[in-house]
């Protein structure tokens, strides 16, 4: 029963990385559940619950929601499961985050395995955002309040001062592993496979 093992992933990487498209294919073909705390606030705001009244105006913004609501969301998604087998994404993205993580982690007894970084260069990751927004538009999608140039530029420069640090977090505990996040989707994927072994 390895299928059964805990697995526990978090990846890190500047907002128009290519997080999510990744933590969604390594989910399905590792059956492991993806947890993108984005998208979990996002569907708050959607279905208009008391914490998407609450946090609408954090997101619009491109601000950090606050770290004791985001560590009770996750303490819900985790509880119950027999076998932790998990990617993060978008989550932590503060150290208290990070060390909410790693205690709730600790009880359930299934600790971090591994944390590869999509690494792009700045300039090409406001381009990618604002491309997102526009094809979303353009295919009469819904498009992100938070993806115009603007915003996106304020999501980089909260990312370099809070989540940044959350690197040397990962690296002092022997999980974090760089990846060049330039290239095809699967040339990302297939390096992000390589370091995981
Ligand atoms: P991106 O990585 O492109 O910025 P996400 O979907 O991960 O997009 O996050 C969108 C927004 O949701 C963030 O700008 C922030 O307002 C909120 N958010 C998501 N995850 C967190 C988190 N772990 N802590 C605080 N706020 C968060």
């Amino acid at each position: 029963m390895t299928q059964a093992k805990n697995k526990v992933v978090v990846f890190l990487g500047p907002p128009g990385a290519g997080k999510g498209t990744q933590a969604e294919r390594l989910a399905a073909e590792q059956h492991l559940l993806k947890i993108s705390t984005g998208d979990i606030l996002r569907d708050h705001v959607q279905r208009g619950t008391e914490l998407g009244q609450q946090v609408k105006p954090i997101l619009d913004a491109g601000k950090l929601v606050p770290d004791d609501i985001l560590i009770a969301l996750i303490r819900d998604k985790l509880a119950g499961m027999d076998a932790v087998r998990v990617i993060f994404d978008g989550f932590p993205r503060t150290l208290p985050q990070a060390e909410g993580l790693d205690m709730l982690l600790e009880e359930l007894g299934a600790p971090v395995n591994a944390v590869p970084l999509l690494e792009v260069p700045a300039e090409v990751l406001i381009s990618r955002i604002v491309d997102r927004g526009k094809q979303a538009q353009a295919a009469g999608q819904a498009v992100r309040s938070d993806d115009t140039e603007e915003v996106a530029r304020h999501r980089q420069d909260i990312y370099r001062e809070q989540t940044q640090p959350l690197i040397d977090y990962y690296a002092a505990r022997g999980h974090l592993y760089r990846v060049d996040g330039v290239g095809s989707m699967d040339q990302v994927y297939g390096r992000i496979l390589d370091g995981m072994k």
